[in-house]
């Protein structure tokens, strides 16, 4: 159980009074509460929930709950005081007159926050604002009736809600003006740097606007005259401000509406200022380009001291983003390398500027084309059948081509003899193929004829005979011819002789 019970202390009020809750419907009535209120020693006020309403009273007002969550059996209210007063007045921009942890107990003695609940407080004064902060410090203004004394409000699940009292009026209230930018506006610092008219102003600011932004036209930009005015009268006078009312850092937030005729859906704008007076560690004529953030219908952004500000527009309806036009222009930035089959490849840049897109790209050059090996032989050819070589290209070996390696041939070289030679006729030898593909070839073996080779008489190795004369003297045989073809012709002369005697006729 909770120390809340265990501590109870003594001071118990039972009272009587009529105080104002709000119905359902939302419309105050009068009803008559009996709230008993019960106060521990950690500072806690605590009262039974009958109904959904229960009521406290605390040294810094009566606290009224209508509309309690379901299971509140319990309100506590734990009026904030000492460090936690001053952390919660931390917490929000007003300064806190009283400050209250509101929520309920279950009938464990669990805690329910607060959430929807209707509450009215008892505090004086008029000019009062309410706000929740959560534990972690972060506030939020909360709807708030003030009447008679008495401030009502809903709460909305914080831990902690603060009655403040409104902001009373700043002594030094500063606004910013704008207008349009006359030659009353020229400062002596501007004359000083030159520019010493309004239409030198507006050309400087223009040319920079255009040169820097694609697509502004120096008809669509205006010059405008921006001030920073101040009030030490709660507003009923204003006057010039003067450095010492700007920031530190001179930075102002400027809202101006958007120019004539655009609209921030379809148009975009830029804004550049020229500082009209040294300060800010600026010189006079220098000119800033501020980031624009564009609202509905106006657009803002933060300049450093205030004077002549020209805002140019694009319509961007008609042109790309920024008033670009991307056609096919190559900018120098390259978004892919040449490859062999590709030519590289670079961003387009606008037709009017050097700005470039990052997805629109054009092809410039010619591919590389492959640089192939001297190629590998990737199948063995043959004897008889080619092989195939193949070629890769050294830039991406992923490329490749292959031609046919040609078959080799066979190759005889080592021819060894059959020993097939006779005495009156060549062998013939036989090479296997160097390759060892198997295949032979035989040819005649040139001169490897042997001849007889006799031996008394006879080849050794045949068997011919050889043919001698009876001696050893050969001109014997001339003489046994010579002494032949006589004798033939004698025989000759004999027999024709003969046979023409015998033809004569007999006289
Ligand atoms: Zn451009
Ligand atoms: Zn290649
Ligand atoms: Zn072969
Ligand atoms: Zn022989």
């Amino acid at each position: 159980m909770r120390k809340l019970t265990s501590l109870l202390l003594a001071a118990v009020l039972l009272l009587s009074c009529t105080v104002t809750v709000f119905a359902a419907e939302g419309d105050p009535v009068e009803i008559g509460v009996y709230a008993k209120t019960e106060q521990n020693i950690d500072g806690e006020y605590t009262a039974a929930v009958e109904n959904g309403s229960a009521s406290v009273i605390t040294p810094d007002g009566t606290v009224t709950v209508t509309n309690a969550p379901n299971g509140a059996v319990t309100l506590v209210v734990i009026p904030m005081k000492g460090e936690a007063l001053t952390w919660i007045d931390s917490c929000v921009d007003a300064d806190a007159i009283a400050a209250f942890d509101i929520h309920f107990l279950d009938a464990n003695g669990n805690r329910i926050n607060a959430n929807g609940a209707k509450v009215s407080i008892t505090v004086s004064g008029t000019e009062l604002t309410v706000s929740s902060v959560t534990t972690s410090g972060a506030d939020s203004k909360l709807t708030s009736e003030v009447s008679s004394e008495k401030v009502s409000f809903t709460t909305d699940g914080s831990h902690y809600y603060v009655i403040a009292k409104k902001q009373a009026e700043d002594d030094h209230h500063t606004k910013v003006e704008v207008e349009d930018f006359g030659s009353e506006d020229i400062t002596d610092g501007l004359k000083d740097a030159g520019y010493d008219t309004v239409t030198k102003i507006e050309t400087q600011l223009t040319t920079k606007v255009v040169a820097l932004n694609c697509g502004v036209k120096e008809e669509n930009t205006a010059l405008y005259d921006v001030v920073l005015m101040y009030s030490t009268d709660g507003g009923n006078t204003w006057l010039k401000a003067d450095e010492e009312h700007f920031p530190e850092d001179g930075k102002l937030l400027v809202s101006l509406p958007v120019p004539a005729g655009t609209s921030t859906a379809t148009h975009d704008y830029h804004v550049v200022h020229m500082f009209s007076k040294d300060a800010f560690g600026k010189k006079a004529g220098d000119v800033e380009y501020p980031a624009v953030t564009e609202g509905d219908g106006y657009i803002s952004f933060y300049v450093t001291g205030l004077s002549p500000i020209l805002v140019g527009w694009v319509d961007t309806s008609t042109t790309g983003p920024d008033g670009h036009s991307f056609t096919d222009k190559a900018s120098s930035v390259k978004a892919a390398d040449a490859t062999c089959t590709e030519a590289a490849r670079y961003y387009v840049q606008c037709d009017n500027c050097s700005a470039h897109t990052t997805e629109k790209t054009v092809p410039v050059g010619d591919p590389l084309g492959h640089d192939w090996d001297e190629g590998t032989v990737t199948t063995k050819p043959t004897c008889e059948k080619d092989g195939v070589r193949t070629f890769t290209c050294k830039r991406d070996s992923s490329h490749t081509y292959t031609k046919a390696e040609p078959a080799t041939g066979h190759s005889f070289t080592k021819y060894e003899s059959n020993n097939d030679a006779t005495c009156k006729k060549d062998g013939t030898e036989t090479a296997k193929c160097d390759h060892g593909c198997g295949e032979t070839d035989t040819r005649t073996d040139k001169g490897s004829k042997l001849g007889h080779k006799y031996e008394d008489g006879k080849c050794i190795r045949c068997g011919a005979s050889q043919w001698l004369p009876e001696t050893g003297d050969n001109s014997h045989i001339f003489l046994w011819v010579g002494l032949l073809i006589l004798s033939a012709i004698v025989l000759f002369f004999l027999i024709f002789w003969k046979c023409r005697k015998k033809d004569e006729p007999n006289p």
